[in-house]
C-alpha cells in the first residue's frame, strides 16, 4: 500500500501512535481469514457459499454504509494521497445528505444513493473500505440484492472474535486518547465531512462528542 504523506495534520490521524496503521493491518489479517474460509474451506464443514465473486454490479454499494470513527480516519487519511478526488466527491455528498431531512436506511437504499467510492463498479477505496463492506456477502442469486435491502441469502462473515476484539479496542483506543466521546451521524460520507472541518481544527481539550456542532 502506498505510505501516505498527509497535506494536513491532526491528533486524530496520529494518536494513539501507530494506531490506525495498526487498525489497516488487522483488517487485512481479518480478510485474509475470510478469504480462505471459503477458498480453502474445512472439508468436514459445511462450504460457504459466496456469490459475490460473480457479482458484476455490486448493488449493496447503494446501501448506508455505518462506520466507525477509526475507520473513517484510516480511509480519509488513505483517500487524502491515493483518491483525493473521489474523497472530494464523498465530502460533497455528505454536505448534501446533511442538507436534506435524513433518510431512512430503506429510503436510502429505494433512492440508489450510491456510494460515492463506487466508480466504474469498483470500490475507490478497496485496501482501507469499511469493515461492514467487507463482511457483507450473498450465498443466493445477486439480482436480489438489487431488489431487496436485505435478502435471506445475505449474511456475515467474521471469521475471529478476537481480531474483531483488537479492532473494537483499538477503535475505543483512538476515541480515548482524542477526547472523542461519541460520533454522530455515522454514515460514512458524513462522517468523512466531519473528519475533514476536524482537520482544520486543533486538537480537543476536554471530552468532545464529534457531531455536526463541529462544522458549524
Ligand atoms: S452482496 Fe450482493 S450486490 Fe453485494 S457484491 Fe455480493 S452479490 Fe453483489
Ligand atoms: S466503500 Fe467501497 S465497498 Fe463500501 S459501499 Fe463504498 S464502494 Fe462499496
Amino acid at each position: 500500500m502506498k505510505k501516505a504523506s498527509l497535506p494536513v495534520a491532526h491528533p486524530l490521524l496520529d494518536q494513539p501512535e501507530g494506531a490506525l496503521d495498526r487498525y489497516v493491518a488487522l483488517l487485512e489479517e481479518d480478510q485474509a481469514l475470510r478469504h480462505a474460509e471459503y477458498d480453502q474451506p474445512d472439508p468436514k464443514r459445511r462450504r460457504l457459499k459466496v456469490s459475490c465473486n460473480q457479482c458484476t454490479t455490486p448493488w449493496c454499494c447503494n446501501q448506508r454504509v455505518t462506520v466507525d470513527l477509526v475507520e473513517a480516519l484510516a480511509i480519509y487519511r488513505w483517500a487524502t494521497v491515493n483518491q483525493p478526488v473521489a474523497l472530494g466527491a464523498a465530502i460533497a455528498r455528505g454536505k448534501d445528505l446533511r442538507s436534506k431531512p435524513p433518510l431512512t436506511d430503506s429510503e436510502f437504499f429505494r433512492r440508489r444513493v450510491t456510494c460515492p467510492f463506487l466508480i466504474k463498479k469498483q470500490c475507490a477505496i478497496f485496501p482501507v473500505r469499511p469493515h461492514r463492506c467487507r463482511t457483507h456477502y450473498m450465498g443466493g442469486n445477486p439480482m436480489k440484492c438489487r431488489d431487496e435491502l436485505a435478502p435471506t441469502e445475505t449474511y456475515e462473515m467474521s471469521p475471529d472474535g478476537q481480531l474483531l476484539a483488537e479492532l473494537e479496542t483499538i477503535a475505543e483506543d483512538v476515541k480515548f486518547q482524542n477526547f472523542v466521546t461519541d460520533t454522530r451521524p455515522t454514515e460514512l460520507s458524513e462522517v468523512l465531512l466531519l473528519i475533514d472541518h476536524l482537520v482544520r481544527r486543533g486538537p480537543f481539550a476536554a471530552p468532545t462528542v464529534v457531531d455536526w456542532t463541529v462544522v458549524e
